[in-house]
């Protein structure tokens, strides 16, 4: 495993000039085609909100939890290090342009079992610069949208209290979440865990989970008296998560607030904020707490993610703010993408064992019939894996699947025929050029 001080924050998807978004695909690709990780099912932990609120800070102590506790098998509360130790070079501040929006993944995912014995890949996801005063609304409402979309929690991360505007932010993708909803039937978002950041009123509601609730119940009641659209807003929030939470942190002292060379050091944080993290950060990081990413009730594997983020990325630059249904489709095209390639994938492992490189010459004729057995399978496989988008969508998938199959099949065939030595040495021209040679 490699050392934590080694990974980066990878820009996975950057504004462009024009206010369309540039999806870094071979990076993506990289992390999550990875063979030991892509088929685990995802966590996806993200960290949204403006900027210059202590997420990116928030986040290097979610790393150094995950370091611990699923690299190096620290238990209980010594995850958190030792007084002197400084949040080391990992954090997500320094290198690239602070102030870019955009969204950023850690180069190093972590492995982890759940209670279930489920093997999972954990990613972090920092958003970076969204609501400050260079970008336009849609740059922030996109950065927003797709970040919620594509984790399993989203971490709203907002300054001293909820206010109205911070609910407001939540209305693009509250919009899709309903039709998605009306379209799938579950719940479409998982977790969404309200984070407030220096609250300073614990005599109202104490610091921590019990605390958050009361907040976030007070907050997201429907009133009478309120705006029809914000009235929409909090209940679609309810409808459309499974889990909705809020967490009141502590004021982290002022040596991290305002110390321009405050290095992240233990001592220098304020013990009632410590004790904060210590509740935080194993709620939403242990193993039992782990959320995987489901799409219209599939779990989602690392690559399918790659395949999510980019129909995400190009529905969200084809139109100024998309069209929920517009999104909708995007979302059944990568499913039915998703379920191609799974396919694909049956058919080629079944037929390595078949006719892959180590393996004997079969005889055309069995060989077809393998073939054929195979391709249903796959076509099996296809068929049982549940998709957005309707028939109609799959049946274009599906013949296409089809298609890529014969291809496939043509090439195995023809690789088939090369191992026949017998049918080669047999040939008079052949074995005359052989002794020619
Ligand atoms: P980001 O832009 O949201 O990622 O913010 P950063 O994590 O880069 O932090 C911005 C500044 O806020 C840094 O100087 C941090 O030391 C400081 N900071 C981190 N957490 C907190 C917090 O909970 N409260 C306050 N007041 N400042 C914080
Ligand atoms: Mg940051």
């Amino acid at each position: 495993m490699a050392k934590l001080s080694s990974g980066h924050g990878i820009q996975v998807v950057s504004p462009n000039e024009d206010h369309t978004f540039q999806l870094n695909e071979s990076e993506l690709q990289e992390l999550l085609l990875r063979e030991d990780l892509k088929d685990r099912p995802v966590v996806l932990v993200s960290v949204a909100g403006a900027y210059r609120k202590g997420k990116s800070f928030l986040l290097d102590f979610f790393l150094r939890y995950l370091d611990q506790t699923y690299n190096n098998g620290v238990g209980g509360g010594e995850w958190l290090g030792a007084d002197a130790e400084s949040l080391k070079g990992f954090s997500w501040r320094g290198g690239s342009d602070r102030h870019t929006t955009g969204i950023h993944l850690w180069s190093q995912p972590f492995k982890a079992t759940t209670p279930d014995g489920e093997k999972v890949v954990i990613l972090l996801m920092d958003t970076q610069g969204t609501f400050d005063s260079n970008s336009t609304v849609k740059d922030n409402a996109t950065v927003f949208a797709l970040s919620t979309m594509l984790s399993s929690v989203q971490i709203y991360n907002l300054s001293q209290n909820i206010e109205e505007d911070d609910l407001q932010h939540l209305q693009l993708f509250m919009e899709y979440g309903r039709v998605a909803k009306d379209e799938i039937g579950g719940k479409p978002f998982q977790h969404l865990q309200f984070l407030v950041r220096d609250w300073s009123f614990p005599y109202d509601h104490p610091y921590g989970s019990e605390g958050g609730q009361q907040l976030l119940n007070k907050r997201l009641t429907v009133k009478e008296s309120q705006h029809e659209e914000l009235q929409r807003v909090r209940q679609d929030i309810a409808r459309c998560f499974e889990e909705v939470t809020c967490f009141l942190m502590p004021y982290p002292g002022r040596k991290v607030s305002t110390d321009p060379d405050f290095t992240g050091k233990l001592s220098d944080i304020d013990p009632e904020f410590q004790k904060a993290l210590q509740q935080l950060v194993p709620m939403l990081l242990q193993p039992s707490r782990l959320v995987t990413k489901k799409i219209a009730g599939q779990t989602v594997k690392a690559r399918d993610l790659l395949n999510y983020f980019k129909s995400y990325v190009e529905v969200f630059n084809s139109e100024e703010l998309p069209h929920p249904m517009t999104i909708l489709q995007a979302t059944a095209e990568a499913n039915n993408t998703s379920a191609s390639a799974e396919a694909r994938n049956v058919y080629e492992t079944l037929m390595e064992e078949i006719c892959g490189g180590t393996k004997p010459y079969l005889p055309k004729d069995s060989l077809d019939i393998e073939h054929q057995k195979c391709l249903n399978k796959a076509l099996h496989a296809f068929d049982s894996k549940k998709k957005m988008g309707g028939d109609d969508m799959a049946a274009k998938f599906k013949e296409q699947l089809v298609k890529d199959i014969e291809d496939l099949y043509t090439q195995l065939s023809a690789h088939n025929e090369g191992k026949n030595l017998y049918r080669m040495f047999s040939t008079p021209a052949v074995f005359a050029a052989l002794f020619l040679l």
